[in-house]
């Protein structure tokens, strides 16, 4: 029996949700697997041992910084889930700001905020064995974890960029048209949705290996599309301190 954690930290609970929407394949696998720790989705949880322990959210406390590690020591895998746990989540748009100065215009009683100065990837403090990608994470990703570590194979993700699937489909591709995409940085998994619908990809799905950022930079300056930085600001978003990605801004 495979035992299943799921964890929130600083998120806003959409990755979570990705886990009702595959709840008939989790109903049909319930010979196989077993959640034992859901605080949205069920009442009885138990903090045990984990098989498998998928995390939602960046961490951004000390509590979290703290509890991540717990996480770490009693599970095999840690998977972490969505743009927050794998990247640091737009929250971490912080980073790049003035956080004392953030928090005495943001609240009324800054004394009683206790978060961390930056908002980081949990692969910042433990180590992650898989990252599933998105805002929210891709469900068929989980699926495929799940149905991976009971048949005791690595999962399989695209390690190419977007632009290979909107490719694939025939896309017309929206930047001779003038709009601003991230799908050549971008990995691939979500189908190229974004330019499908004649929109630039804003990267949610995080960067590929080695993004080439500088190159596309360099076209978005040539088309006249980086205007008021508009390049930085779109990648000053869900990734924007995804470790590929934080040392470019
Ligand atoms: S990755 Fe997106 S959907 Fe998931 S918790 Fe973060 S903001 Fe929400
Ligand atoms: S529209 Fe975007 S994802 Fe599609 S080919 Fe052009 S740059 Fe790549
Ligand atoms: S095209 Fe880009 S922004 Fe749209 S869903 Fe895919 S990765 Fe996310």
């Amino acid at each position: 029996m495979i035992q299943i954690g799921i964890f929130k930290f600083a998120s806003c609970d959409g990755c979570q949700i990705s886990f009702f929407d595959i709840s008939d394949t989790l109903s049909n696998l319930e010979e196989k697997v077993r959640i034992k720790y859901f605080v949205e989705g069920q009442d009885d949880n138990k903090f045990e041992t984990f098989d498998i322990s998928f995390v939602e959210g960046s961490v951004s406390t000390p509590e979290q910084e703290n509890k991540i590690r717990e996480i770490r020591e009693v599970s095999r895998y840690v998977v972490s889930i969505g743009a927050c746990s794998s990247s640091g989540g737009i929250q971490s748009v912080r980073n790049f700001l003035d956080y004392s100065n953030l928090v005495q215009q943001v609240y009324t009683r800054p004394d009683l905020i206790k978060s961390l100065e930056k908002s980081k990837p949990i692969s910042d403090y433990i180590k992650v064995d898989f990252e599933i990608r998105g805002c929210p994470a891709e469900k068929e990703a989980i699926i495929e974890v799940i149905y991976s570590v009971i048949l005791g194979k690595k999962p399989y993700k695209p390690e190419y960029p977007v632009c290979m699937e909107c490719k694939r489909k025939g896309n017309p591709c929206v930047i001779i048209f003038g709009k601003p995409c991230l799908g050549s940085i971008t990995s691939a998994g979500c189908g190229a949705v974004c330019p499908s619908y004649n929109r630039g990809c804003y990267g949610c799905f995080g960067p590929v290996k080695n993004p080439q950022v500088e190159t596309l930079k360099e076209l978005f300056l040539s088309l006249g599309l980086n205007q008021d930085k508009f390049y930085e600001s779109i990648l000053m978003s869900f990734n924007a301190y995804h470790p590929y990605i934080r040392e470019k801004l």
